[in-house]
Parts: C-alpha cells; structure tokens; sequence
C-alpha cells in the first residue's frame, strides 16, 4: 500500500517511559510509509532522553524534527511536585501558543497528529483549530486508560471507597490508586480532572497492549461501557524495540550473560526515573544474595541520570559489593533493557511495572516478579499478576513508606525463578505478542484502515 503522501506529527511529553513508545510508533508509522514529524522540547530532563532523540533522528535523517521553545509557566501553580518531568509537562503546555504557527507551516501539511496522554489540553484547541484529526497516544495500560477516563465521576465518592468500580472492569483495590491522585491539590490531578473528560473528542486512542493480555479492559473501553462516546482505543501493541535504541557501549552486561545457563539469571531494574532510597537499594542487594540466583541488576541512585555522580561502592558499600560478585553484575548506567529480557539467560525479571517494561517483558515471555513504586505501578501490577505470568506481594509498600527487607525479597525471587505457570503462561503472551505484530494481526489492521481514512484528507 503507498501512502507517501500521509503527514503524521507526533509529539511526546517529558521522559523515556514516554519518549519510548513514542518513537516506537513512529517508526512503525515510516514502515507503513508515511511521512513522520517529531516534535520535541530540547534541552530534555534526562540525558538519555537527548541521546535517544539524536540517534532516531541519525537513523531516519528523512523525518522532520520540530522544536518547541519553552516558556516559563506565568505563574508556578501547584508547586506538590520537585519532580523534574512533572515541571516539565508544566512548562510544554504553557508554551501552547508557540505550537500552531509551527504546525500549519508544515509542509506537506499534516493528515493526522499524534499527542502524548500528558498534552491533551495543550493540543485539541490547536488540532480543532487546523481541522486535524487528533489520537492520544497512553502510555500506560488500557486498565490504567480505563480508571484515567473514569477518574472524574470517581472523585466524589474517592475518600469513601474500599474498591474503585468501573463498569465492565474487574475492582481496583484503592490501595493502587496513585498516590497523587488521591490528594485534592497535586499538579498529576489537576491534568487528570482537567484531561479526562476531553479523550471523547479525540479520534482514537493509541494503547501500547494486545488482546491477549488485556481483553477485559479493551472491551470495555470500546463497548462504550467506561466512558460514553469514548472513541476507538487501538491495541498495537506490543511495540517492537528498534534497532536505534541500542548503543554499542552498551554491550557488557549482554556479554555477561553469554555463557550464563538458558533462564538463569533475574534481571533487576525499576525503570528510567525511580530512583531507590539508600537503605532500600542495599536491601535489595542483601535479597539477591540470598535468593541464590544468578543476577544482573540496574542500580539508580538519582531520578534524573544527568545528576548521578556518586559510585556504585559507595551506593552499595564495599562489604555487600564483594558479597555480590560472585553470583551477579551490578551495573549503575543506562542498559539495553529490551536485549537484556531477549537473552537467553534471563529467566525472570523484579520490575516496578512501568508499562514499557512490562510490555517489554511479555514480548519476550519473562515472567515478572511486581514491585510497583510509585504513580501508574500498581494498577499495572494488577495486570500482570490477573494474567497469570506474574506474581505481585501488594503488602510491600509504595516507594519511600517503608523498607521491604532483604530475605522477603530474596523468597520472592526464589519463588518466581523456579515457578513453572508463571513461565508456561508468560511464553503464551509472548506468542499471542508477536501474532498481534505479525502480517494480518491486530495491529497491522489497524494502521492500515487509519491510514486509509487519513489519506482522504490529504
Ligand atoms: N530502560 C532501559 N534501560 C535502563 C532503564 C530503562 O532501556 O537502564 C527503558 C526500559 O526498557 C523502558 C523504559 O526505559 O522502555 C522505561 O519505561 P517504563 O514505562 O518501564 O518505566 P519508567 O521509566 O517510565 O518508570
Ligand atoms: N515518580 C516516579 N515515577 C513515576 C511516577 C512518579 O519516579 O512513574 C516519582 C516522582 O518523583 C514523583 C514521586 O514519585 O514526584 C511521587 O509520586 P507518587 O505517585 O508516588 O505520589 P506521592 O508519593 O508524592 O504521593
């Protein structure tokens, strides 16, 4: 099918769980012919978030790359957060004004605009106002977009409620809700009540998800049961990692697992932004100790990598570091997330849930030992432990209200490294993965009948 002359812009809000998928989509967007503009803010939070940026950009030299210049926000409302991609989304959307000129200046001008979740009322006046069609791209679960688009109906009766019930969606335990959603005066709430109830005027919703891993929530969502007049949610996922997010310097740990035994070693990681408490991380070290396992493990000692500057002995201390060594690799750096689950050698995975690494997981069949942190993480989690290829102990608090300790964690390990379901259940998504991506799977359907649709308006 040619479709050289669809024009899809695409812009993304701060960090990498959202850049990420971002970019995956639009990669996929340029299999499928289409002419991609990305639009970004630079300098970005994170590091690897610029250098993500610059080797997309060296991969496909064809596509367009637009900069927004930030403005300062008139005034700094909501000052609940020192979180630096929470100031950022602050900054993007009072820097709206700068948008359309740059938008209607495109050329070919564009068919259809694509909007991170965090940017819906920053975009829709502007897309309405050049007439273009506008799809959300959520970065998170459809489970999570289901409870996102609920929210505003939820909030009256939220400080009264055990569970929270969404029709057609099996009950969240309040106890997942994000945290800052639950205070009255948090800036992640003020863009969810004043987001939410705009996802109806949105043509579709891109979800980074597949059927087999969550029918229950796309069901709902598209039968109209948790919103009325929600548009189409499109499950394409699970997104293929790309070639352009590896990096060469990266290649140690990968060599490491090279002569280690086929499902081995338990990978470690909490994502590109959660950065451990102290006490917790050495916790952490003492429970890889004792689950006897083989391990490789991504230490972060600063939410935003630009920042880290103390060394891993010092993190760990010198004692547990020389404990360590004998059965794993402890690394503080950026790591291929998406080869490391692919090798061989890795047989389980301690994730905090972020979407991206657990859709990561599942395209690779690893199953998933839950330790939610913070936001998005539990109701994720819950995902993954109703699907049967993870396990999740929810008495383990949020990041930061208490100290998991060590031999818990080290049972845990143990006991999903050796857990035959979870690993039966998870090579099952990973087949149902790779079916939904391949020639005339769901996602395949998908993008073929908008491209159709946005080609009428060219
Ligand atoms: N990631 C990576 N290397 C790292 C840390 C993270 O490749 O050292 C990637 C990971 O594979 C995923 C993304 O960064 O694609 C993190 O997104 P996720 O939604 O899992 O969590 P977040 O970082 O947003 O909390
Ligand atoms: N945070 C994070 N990753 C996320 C969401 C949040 O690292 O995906 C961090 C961030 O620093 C944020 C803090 O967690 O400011 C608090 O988020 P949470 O939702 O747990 O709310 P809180 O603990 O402030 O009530």
């Amino acid at each position: 099918m040619s479709s050289e002359a669809v024009h899809v812009a695409l812009m993304p809000s701060a960090g990498m769980g959202h850049l990420i998928p971002c970019l995956r989509l639009a990669s996929l967007l340029v299999q499928y012919h289409c002419k991609v503009t990305l639009i970004t803010t630079l300098p970005t939070v994170s590091l690897a978030e610029e250098q993500l940026i610059s080797r997309f950009h060296s991969t496909f030299p064809q596509l367009n790359q637009i900069h927004l210049q930030l403005q300062k926000p008139s005034s700094p409302s909501h000052n609940s957060t020192t979180d630096p991609f929470f100031l950022r989304y602050e900054a993007i959307r009072a820097s709206s004004n700068l948008l359309s000129p740059l938008l209607s200046s495109l050329s070919p001008p564009l068919s259809a605009f694509v909007t991170d979740v965090f940017l819906i009322s920053l975009l829709l006046p502007i897309t309405h106002g050049l007439g273009l069609p506008n799809y959300i791209l959520f970065t998170s679960s459809a489970a999570m977009f289901s409870f996102f688009s609920h929210f505003p109906t939820l909030v009256p009766s939220l400080p009264e409620l055990d569970d929270v019930k969404i029709p057609g969606i099996s009950p969240i335990p309040i106890s997942s809700i994000p945290h800052m959603l639950l205070l009255p005066n948090t800036i992640f709430r003020k863009i969810v009540m004043e987001d939410s109830p705009k996802v109806t005027k949105f043509q579709g919703v891109f979800v980074n998800t597949f059927e087999a891993l969550e029918s229950q929530s796309l069901g709902a969502l598209n039968v109209g049961k948790v919103v009325k007049g929600m548009p189409p949610i499109y499950a394409i996922g699970p997104f293929k990692p790309c070639e352009f997010e590896q990096e060469g310097q990266w290649e140690a740990p990968l060599r490491w697992l090279d002569d280690k035994p086929v499902g081995s070693v338990v990978y470690v990681c909490f994502g590109s932004r959660t950065a451990m408490g102290r006490v917790q991380i050495r916790e952490v070290g003492e429970g890889l100790v004792r689950s006897g396992c083989r391990f490789l493990w991504v230490v972060k000692d600063k939410v935003v990598d630009r920042e880290e500057e103390v060394e891993l002995d010092e993190v760990l201390g010198l004692e547990l570091e020389e404990r360590m060594r004998e059965k794993g690799l402890v690394v503080k750096q950026w790591v291929d997330q998406s080869v490391i689950l692919g090798h061989k050698a890795v047989g389980g995975f301690v994730s905090h849930c972020g979407w991206n690494s657990v859709i990561e997981a599942a395209w690779n069949g690893v199953p998933i030992m839950a330790w939610p942190q913070h936001g998005d993480q539990k109701i994720n989690a819950g995902v993954v432990e109703m699907s049967g290829w993870g396990m999740w102990n929810k008495d383990w608090d949020w990041a930061g209200e208490g100290v998991v300790k060590g031999d818990e964690i080290g049972e845990a390990i143990k006991e999903m490294m050796k857990n035959e379901s979870l690993k039966i259940k998870a090579s099952q998504l990973k087949e149902a993965g790779r079916k939904a991506t391949s020639v005339g799977g769901d996602c395949e359907v998908a993008l073929k009948k908008l491209i159709q649709e946005w080609k009428k308006n060219v």
